[in-house]
């Protein structure tokens, strides 16, 4: 009996982080996160080294029926003949090299990109951006690759990302988008948001006049309050409405 319903609660626990994950896709579609590519996945919830994330599938239609398991080098844990997203890669490297988090997101928002390209940090400049951490790194894949299709394909180029990262919660790749981590979907969706914010509050800012960031210590004592339990729950909830999901 113990075993029975030890699997029915490993089966509600797994069922509860797919429907979140399927939810995260669509929030970061609607949010104009990702748009056709760019991809979100989630730790396993009972095995560390696993991963889910939607087949190759724009994130705006991804459905539960869509959701793959990995292993943290990116093979498929099923023989699903369907096709998994080329830099799947950037989630196994991360899961492999940071215990700590849970998700992780990769998108091409476009106010981040300028700062990809040029030598100004994408530093937070207001409070809900606290998130993104005193340093957003920019790998560059021409340092250790050369000529590449800029895909992150490999898992060799996976671990060299998730080496530039280091321990931040978010770090950009030049001339093609960024990576946001975090401790769980609705934490890494709040770096996201809050990473693409800031980068075009601080493109409006310089129009003005200099920029004045946050201290360090703002950042630290801001974005620990905001990746709390209460605040990320409530933003949450307006997340999951915006999406069109109700009653979840
Ligand atoms: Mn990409």
């Amino acid at each position: 009996m113990v075993s029975v319903t030890q699997t029915e609660r490993d089966r509600d626990i797994i069922h509860a982080t797919l429907t979140q994950l399927v939810v995260a896709n669509r929030i970061l579609a609607r949010e104009g996160i990702i748009d056709n590519f760019g991809h979100v996945s989630v730790r396993h919830p009972l095995r560390d080294d696993r991963y889910f994330l939607s087949r190759s599938r724009s994130p705006e239609i991804v459905s539960r029926d869509d959701i793959m398991e990995f292993t943290l080098d990116g093979e498929k844990v099923s023989d699903d003949p369907r096709s998994p997203y080329a830099e799947r890669h950037i989630h196994g490297a991360i899961y492999k090299d940071r215990p700590d988090v849970n998700a992780v997101a990769h998108h091409h928002a476009r106010p981040v990109l300028p700062f990809t390209m040029v030598n100004q940090p994408l530093k937070p400049i207001f409070h809900m951006a606290s998130v993104i951490g005193t340093n957003v790194p920019v790998w560059d894949s021409q340092d250790e690759f050369g000529d590449t299709n800029m895909l992150v394909d490999s898992m060799e180029m996976g671990h060299s990302l998730a080496r530039a990262l280091g321990g931040g919660r978010a770090a950009l790749l030049r001339g093609h988008g960024a990576i946001c981590v975090a401790q769980d979907l609705r934490a890494v969706v709040m770096i996201s948001i809050g990473l693409r914010d800031n980068a075009a509050l601080i493109q409006s800012t310089l129009a003005l006049g200099p920029v004045k960031y946050l201290s360090d210590g703002e950042i630290e004592k801001t974005s620990a309050m905001l990746l709390g339990e209460m605040p990320l729950r409530r933003a949450w909830d307006y997340w999951v409405a915006r999406a069109g999901y109700s009653g979840l």
